[in-house]
């Protein structure tokens, strides 16, 4: 046993310093980034943040709603060959969403699959297991990575700058960063394994960024300001789920109750889904993900808004006229308060 004296940090840890500037309005913020990958070929043009591949976030309806604004989506598994090909062969810019692949046999030829239904559009992958720490994992990157040379590979999850190297090596262009932190997600709970989440995305960012790599923040951001620490913390993607969770466009179904409306909203990982995709929990696991139900948000739209909003308004605050500055000028405070909840935690 070892124990790691060194203090890691979440989002609920620190606050982003101000830092004097010449900016004079937040519509001055370019938020956007372009990005070129160390493997796949199709450069990034967007606003990097991404829906989370969640089946009540990754949804056909959402990558609608975000594609005009410049967001992606990382699409859920769990349409049919033919909606996935109808979608790609449609899509206009590649980088607006990516498709979400397991490591099973299965999960393969349903790729193959689509790939060859959608003419070969597709230039977005994400690869996506619980537990990246995986020796089959990282051999299926590789062999992902010969099959298709140009395609842009997302990979998770993990939270530790070896493993990050290790990804990225085998052919990852951008690791996806975190266990445990998911606002349904209850790892944490069950097996006691985890990484505050702002710890996990400086330290991988740093070994990313020293390979040519880089790292999509996922899970943990419940607010606008999450974001901003995350982008500020060396993120250059941040994948959202529960924040775009419970809208007219994130699926799930919606339900009412005394006269309110509410959204379920479930883990990947929880009995819900299990009971849904996989006929139940299998006999040797346990769920990590749990079930909640969301009042009803209404148009993503609005959320959207607002949170682009928080980020350009966080660049101001330091002098970053870009997105892209951020991380330069961003320094944390430490701090063992965030909000004034007197009137409550609205
Ligand atoms: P959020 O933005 O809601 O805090 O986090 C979204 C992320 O939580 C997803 O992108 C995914 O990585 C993670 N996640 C989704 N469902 C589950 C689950 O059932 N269990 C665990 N451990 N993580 C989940």
């Amino acid at each position: 046993m070892h124990i790691e004296h060194e203090l890691k940090l979440d989002f609920k840890d620190v606050l982003i310093r101000p830092k004097r500037s010449t900016l004079t309005s937040r519509s001055n913020v370019d938020i956007a980034r372009q990005f070129a990958f160390r493997h796949g070929k199709d450069a990034y043009d967007g606003i990097p943040i991404i829906a989370a591949n969640m089946d009540s976030t990754g949804t056909f309806d959402m990558a609608r709603a975000l594609q005009p604004v410049g967001l992606s989506v990382a699409l859920h598994k769990h349409y049919a060959v033919e909606e996935y090909a109808a979608y790609f062969n449609g899509l206009e810019r590649k980088s607006a969403a990516f498709y979400s692949i397991g490591i099973t046999r299965a999960d393969e030829e349903k790729f193959d699959k689509v790939m060859a239904a959608a003419g070969g559009r597709i230039g977005y992958a994400c690869i996506d297991v619980a537990n990246g720490y995986h020796e089959n994992f990282v051999t299926f990157i590789a062999r992902i990575r010969t099959a298709w040379p140009e395609l842009v590979i997302m990979a998770g999850n993990v939270v530790t700058g070896e493993m990050t190297e290790q990804l990225i090596l085998s052919g990852a262009d951008i690791v996806k960063v975190g266990i445990g932190p998911g606002s349904v997600c209850t790892t944490r709970k069950m097996t006691g394994v985890g990484y505050p989440q702002l710890s996990a995305i400086i330290e991988c960012a740093d070994a990313a960024h020293g390979l040519g790599g880089l790292i999509c923040a996922d899970g943990g951001c419940a607010t606008p300001g999450d974001v901003a620490k995350a982008f500020g913390g060396g993120a250059d993607f941040v994948m959202l789920g529960g924040m775009l969770a419970g809208h007219n466009e994130s699926g799930g179904e919606r339900i009412e109750r005394d006269g309110q409306a509410f959204r379920r909203f479930y883990g990947m990982s929880s009995k819900a889904a299990m009971d849904k995709y996989a006929g139940g929990v299998a006999g040797y696991r346990a769920a990590e993900g749990k079930e909640v139900l969301i009042p009803d948000r209404g148009p993503v739209e609005v959320t959207v808004h607002e949170i682009l909003g928080g980020v350009r308004s966080a660049c101001t605050y330091v002098g970053a006229r870009r997105l892209k500055e951020l991380t330069k000028r961003t320094t944390f405070v430490r701090v063992t308060q965030q909000l004034n909840e007197v009137f409550g935690k609205g």
